[in-house]
């Protein structure tokens, strides 16, 4: 993967698309690191209990969408929960129909992605998949994703994906814990386009924010800071910097003092 320092900084989802697309307030899933969650506590449009009520925006949901020139992440600030499945397949196709290509970022329900698939498997070459797996470890992806799938429910969708014939990647961002090479080597042969690496970003604030912050949590959310050290993120850059599918985000990336050109697959 060549290395430049000219191109432009970006972070966060901006990594990934340009524009992006939401229709719902809250999110079942509730991860206690949840930057969505500390905005709408922030601007007053949820409470920590209640962000977990999903609310539709229907201007949004039944808002035109015009052709656009780049990649949409679809959703960035909710998730596609088995809820509102029906209305979530309604904005794909209306993304898919503008001739947009489609970045579909999820933590992803079987339930869901098999739909997703089914009804989309004309569009194989318009949708990349991006699964959020922090860990191999279900316990821990519950601890930090209360309502969010279980590793295996993740990895049993990224197969079906993959094996449907869609472009497929892996967000492990946030790595919820220091085992992150388990997940690499078991969804590796599944992705055809990226695994992302990122660290747990103003973890502290964030669980502050959203209410999160009893002692056991800052506990744990101590532990994850301490692996995501400087230290250990550059021994997991001189692991798998070969490796041409691993991606760093902009968290590893300003440790490393590097930027580059990374693509986000679909031919941005
Ligand atoms: S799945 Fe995404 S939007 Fe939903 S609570 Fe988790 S981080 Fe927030």
């Amino acid at each position: 993967m060549e290395i430049t320092k000219k191109s432009k900084t970006v972070f966060g989802t901006r990594e990934w698309a340009a524009e992006n697309f939401n229709f719902i307030n809250g999110c079942k899933h509730d991860c206690k690191y949840c930057y969505s969650k500390a905005m709408a506590i922030r601007f007053g449009r949820k409470t920590s209990k209640t962000w977990t009520i999903e609310e539709i925006r229907e201007k949004d949901l039944n808002k035109n969408i015009t052709k656009k020139k780049k990649v949409v992440m679809f959703p960035s600030a909710h998730d596609i929960t088995p809820d509102h499945l029906a209305e979530s397949l309604i904005v794909i196709k209306k993304l898919l129909k503008a001739r947009t290509k489609v970045l579909i970022v999820t933590k992803p329900h079987y339930e869901c992605i098999k739909k997703i698939c089914e009804k989309y498997k004309k569009y194989t070459d318009k949708i990349l998949f991006r699964f959020t797996i922090g860990s191999s470890d279900s316990d821990i992806l519950k601890y930090w994703e209360p309502g969010a799938p279980s590793f295996e429910e993740r990895l049993k969708c990224l197969k079906y994906a993959y094996k449907s014939g869609f472009q497929t990647s892996v967000s492990c961002e946030p790595m919820l814990d220091n085992n992150i090479g388990i997940v690499i080597k078991k969804v590796l042969p599944y992705v055809t386009d990226a695994i992302w690496l990122g660290k747990a970003n103003f973890l502290l604030g964030r669980l502050k924010i959203n209410k999160c912050n009893d002692k056991q949590t800052i506990r744990k959310a101590l532990k994850i800071i301490a692996w995501q050290s400087d230290k250990n993120i550059k021994k997991l850059y001189k692991k798998y910097n070969k490796d041409k599918k691993i991606k760093w985000k902009d968290s590893i990336k300003k440790i490393l003092k590097l930027s580059r050109p990374d693509k986000i697959g679909l031919d941005m």
